[in-house]
């Protein structure tokens, strides 16, 4: 994708802080860092949505994470992180190049301060679960 940032970050067209490269992956340090070690994990090929990555490549992809989060950790000595995979607008995504971010949490961080957990009304679980169940 010619206008990717992200494919010009594998290219090599514009620079990053490179932190881990396999034949199928790529790990890089985040420019805007929510945290110090803020990393952000991507498959080299292109694909705008974690729904349309193929599976086989998303498991390389999270194989990566899973090393460079411990690595990560160990490195900040945090106490804790984040995987996230924002995907679509509504839900924060930037980048249409599918991306993991693993961000670094201490204690009273206050990054995403709030979790506004609702409840189903009675009969309301069931129906989604169907839902969603017939959509797999
Ligand atoms: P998202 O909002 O999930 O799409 O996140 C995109 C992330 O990419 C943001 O956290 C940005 O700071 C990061 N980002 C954008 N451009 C670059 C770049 N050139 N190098 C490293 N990280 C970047
Ligand atoms: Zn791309």
């Amino acid at each position: 994708m010619p206008d990717c940032i992200f494919c010009k970050i594998v290219k090599g067209e514009i620079p990053s802080n490179k932190l881990y490269e396999d034949e199928q992956v790529l790990a890089f340090l985040d420019i805007g860092p929510l945290s110090e070690g803020h990393s952000l994990v991507i498959p080299k090929d292109h694909f705008e949505r974690f729904d349309q990555c193929p599976p086989d490549t998303l498991a390389k992809v999270i194989a990566a994470a899973n090393k460079l989060a411990k690595a990560v950790a160990a490195a900040t000595e945090c106490d804790g992180y984040n995987v996230l995979c924002n995907t679509g607008r509504a839900a924060g995504q930037a980048v249409d190049h599918v991306h993991f971010h693993i961000i670094p949490r201490n204690q009273g961080d206050g990054l995403f301060d709030g979790w506004p957990a609702g409840e189903y009304e009675p009969g309301k679980a069931e129906k989604v679960a169907d839902t969603i169940r017939k959509n797999l």
